[in-house]
Formats: structure tokens, sequence, C-alpha cells
């Protein structure tokens, strides 16, 4: 800890490289333990994909990482913030809401099945958040939303409602949606699970733009092509642990565990 942050009395938290770090991180529902001590780090700039099978406890991590569960047990950190609390001299705080919503603002989700507004247009759905939570003038909102729709490819859908859309595009309008309120960190949980195939690709080459510009990203799929081509490291978590990780090709092509060898003949 240095003279400064005791001064303050609040205690240091992780370097500056990392966007994320989870250290021991727990998380039960009543007796079901689903998270048992996740250790996780993602650099600035990271693309990391986590794959698993169904119920080891991935969307859990990614609902914790912004808190939108609490954890159990554990710290973690987003941006050198720890989530949901305030450490002063070794002893937890917790934050109020406001505080916490806060924090969030710089985390962009984007779930399996779009949760779109469906009664606002494709435009409303973008300036939303940057109007309600960030008060920006509707104009400027209007002007960034504008731009981000053209970045996804659906500027000349601005007005239309997301049912008169297919499920790739209404994906894009998530990712714009999600971009709108400039976030340093973008949670996708299974971003192509619920597309038909043939609209899987334009989703990911959003996804791709997006890890070329640099935008640290954690993603939960089970696309092995992106991971391989696209992530800087893939973590093969089951039954709420991390079992390994490391550079995609060399998971791929070599993995050390019996588990990730099973869970890799089934996907690939
Ligand atoms: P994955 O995304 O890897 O499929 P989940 O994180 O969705 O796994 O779920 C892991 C386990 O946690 C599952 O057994 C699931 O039923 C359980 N679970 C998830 N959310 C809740 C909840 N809110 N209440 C109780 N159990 C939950
Ligand atoms: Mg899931």
């Amino acid at each position: 800890m240095t003279q400064n942050t005791a001064e303050a009395g609040v205690d240091a938290g992780p370097g500056n490289g990392s966007m994320v770090v989870a250290e021991n991180v727990h998380k039960s529902f009543g007796r079901l333990e689903v998270l048992r001590g996740i250790d996780l780090e993602v650099t600035r700039g990271e693309v990391c994909c986590v794959v698993g099978p169904s119920g080891s406890g991935k969307s859990t991590f990614l609902r914790c990482i912004n808190h939108l569960e609490k954890i159990s047990a554990g710290r973690l950190w987003v941006d050198g913030e720890l989530m949901g609390y305030r450490q002063r001299a070794g002893k937890l705080y917790e934050l109020h809401d406001a505080q916490v919503a806060r924090q969030r603002r710089g985390i962009g989700m984007v779930f399996q099945n779009f949760n779109l507004f469906p009664h606002m247009t494709v435009l409303g759905n973008v300036m939303e958040a940057p109007v309600r939570v960030q008060r920006l003038p509707r104009s400027q909102a209007r002007e960034r939303a504008l731009e981000l729709l053209d970045r996804v490819g659906l500027a000349e859908k601005a007005s239309g409602y997301p049912r008169q859309l297919s499920g790739g595009q209404q994906q894009r309008v998530a990712i714009a949606r999600a971009l709108a309120m400039r976030p340093e960190l973008m949670l996708f949980d299974e971003p192509t699970s619920a597309l038909d195939p043939e609209l899987v690709g334009e989703v990911l080459d959003v996804m791709k733009g997006l890890a070329e510009e640099g935008m640290t990203m954690v993603v939960v799929t089970h696309e092995m092509g992106f991971a391989r081509e696209v992530g800087d490291t893939l973590v093969f978590m089951d039954e709420g642990v991390v079992v390994e990780s490391g550079a995609p090709r060399s998971v791929l092509a070599d993995p050390q565990h019996e588990r990730t060898r099973s869970f890799l003949s089934k996907v690939l």
C-alpha cells in the first residue's frame, strides 16, 4: 500500500494494467455453490473468451463482474475499483445503489436474447441510456446513436422497431446500445446462441471490429472459431472454477486437463 492511499484510508486495488481482477470469487444461491473460487485477470484491451458446459457458472460470473449478482466471497475489481464495496483498512463497506450504478456505467453488457425495448425505435433504444442515465442532451445522444448505428451497419434502420429486424440486426442494435454509454469493458453472454446460423457472422464481425479498436471484452461463447481468431485468452470453466486458461490456439490444440479435452471433443 502506498503512503497516499494509506493516508486516504482506502486500500489500494490491483495495478493499472488490469481491467478485471477476480480473486477467489465465490457465489452461492442458497445451498447451491455455483462459483467455487474463480481467479481471473483480464488486462486492458484483452479479449477473453470463456467457454464451458451449460450450468458451469459462466453467466453467473459475468453477472458478478458488473455486480448484477453480489458475490458471496472473494474480491472483484473492475478498472481498479472494487465492485459494490469500498475497502478501508482491510474492512469492506457496501456501496449504495447509486454508487454501484455509477460503477456499472463503465461496463456494457450484451445478452443472448438481445433484450431491446420493443416499444422504442432502434434509434430510441440506443439513445435511451445516454439521455436518461447520463443526462446527455437529446441532440447529442441522437448524433452519438446514429454514429453507432452506422458503425454496426444499421443506420438505415434507425426509425424501425426491433420486431421488424432479424435476430442478427437486433443483436447489432443491442451492441450499439451498450456502446452508447462509452464503456471501458464489454461483457457478452452467448451473443450469437439465439441466432440462425446464417446470422451469426454479422454479429461476430461487429465484435471483431470492436476488438480491433482495442475494446476490453469478456465473451462467453461457443464459437470456437471466434475464440481462436479474435481471442487473446481462452478460459475453460467447469463446475464453478477455471479449469485452465491460455492462448486460444494452445488450449484448443493441446488442452492440459481431461475435463477440457472432453468438453472440446464435444464442441469442435
Ligand atoms: P452457465 O451460464 O454456465 O450455463 P449459469 O451461471 O447460468 O451457468 O448457472 C450456473 C448454475 O447456477 C445453474 O445450476 C443454475 O441453475 C444456477 N443459477 C443461476 N442463477 C440462479 C439464481 N438466480 N438462483 C438460483 N440458481 C441459479
Ligand atoms: Mg449462461
